[in-house]
């Protein structure tokens, strides 16, 4: 049984914590919030009291958290898995963070022998439950090979798209047209509403046609209901709106619709949803027309 040490059980961790348990791997899991090491028991993983007893023996330690300070504390921090990793292991850090933290961590680990790969995700929460992720690899091809049985328990699709940081960069990109879609399917439901239409009848059928979607499929009931319980929150979407800006001038590109979207983001945080799902958009869109 390969020993798994994983760190961060919110609402992607948990469930694709669940489907290794469930795929065969020993899990030993680690957060700090009690509650959720408590359930990882419950469902057949090992309840770890700290980082350090999360990552002891674990031959693959994962970490799952929300945005780059909490991956540098939990990595680099005091009793963080820097202190108490062995050369040799396979680290994988499926959370989405910028490029230049994945390629330090992965430079930094480097330097006591133990392999890294950047792996965000997409897919949200259902994804991960479902074990049906898209996975956007950066690293080393030997440490992808190594981690496949891992990224078939959790995913659907595992692509290594180039050296360290890489993932992130197609993350970056992801994350544009998640937003991006969010922001046109609000600017739908509010012009069908407003013109006195069948909204619902109206999303069915533009889910069926070229301007179907993932989010129209898998959306569009609880966006027309205004039932923004997350999934995925605002406040992490504006963090990687921060991280496709910081991209795109680095890069030295126009993406004049990212600023777009990236302000609507910043709206909805200014309007206090930075806690609600990213659905939310329609909030912000409905607001504009005083709706
Ligand atoms: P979340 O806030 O639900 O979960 C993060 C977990 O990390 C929490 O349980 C928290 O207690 C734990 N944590 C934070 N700091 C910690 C520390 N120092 N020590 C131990 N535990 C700590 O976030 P999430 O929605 O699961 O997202 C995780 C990552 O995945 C983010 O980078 C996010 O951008 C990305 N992501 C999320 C979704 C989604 O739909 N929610 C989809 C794709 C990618």
């Amino acid at each position: 049984m390969t020993r798994v040490g994983f760190v961060g059980l919110g609402i992607m961790g948990a469930p694709m914590a669940r489907n290794l348990v469930k795929a065969g791997f020993a899990v030993a899991g680690y957060d700090r919030n009690t509650d959720a090491v408590a359930r990882l028991a419950a469902n057949g993983g090992t309840a770890a009291r700290s980082i350090a007893e999360a990552v002891r023996d674990a031959e693959i330690v994962i970490t799952m958290l929300p945005a780059d300070p909490h991956v540098e504390d939990v990595v680099f921090g005091p009793g963080g898995i820097a202190g108490h990793i062995e050369p040799g292991t396979l680290f994988i850090d499926f959370s989405t963070v910028k490029p230049e933290t994945s390629q330090r961590v992965a430079r930094r680990f480097g330097e006591q022998g133990v392999r890294v790969l950047d792996a965000p995700v997409s897919g949200g929460e259902a994804g991960a439950v479902d074990g049906v992720l898209s996975i956007m690899v950066g690293g080393a091809q030997a440490d992808f090979d190594a981690a496949k049985p891992v990224f078939d328990a959790v995913g659907k699709v595992a692509a290594l798209v180039g050296p360290s940081g890489a993932g992130q960069f197609v993350k970056a990109a992801n994350q544009l047209v998640v937003g991006g879609t969010y922001a046109l399917v609000a600017e739908a439901i509010v012009l069908m509403e407003a013109s006195g239409v069948d909204a619902e009848a109206g999303l069915e059928v533009l889910a069926g046609g070229l301007a179907g979607s993932r989010i129209l499929e898998l959306k569009r009931k609880s966006m027309l209901a205004r039932d923004f319980t997350p999934g995925f929150r605002i406040d992490l979407h504006h963090k990687d709106m921060g991280i496709v800006l910081d991209a795109a001038r680095q890069a030295e590109v126009a993406l004049p619709f990212a600023g777009q979207v990236a302000a609507f983001v910043q709206s909805a945080r200014a309007q206090g949803l930075g806690d609600a799902d990213h659905s939310a958009l329609l909030a912000v869109t409905e607001r504009l027309s005083g709706r």
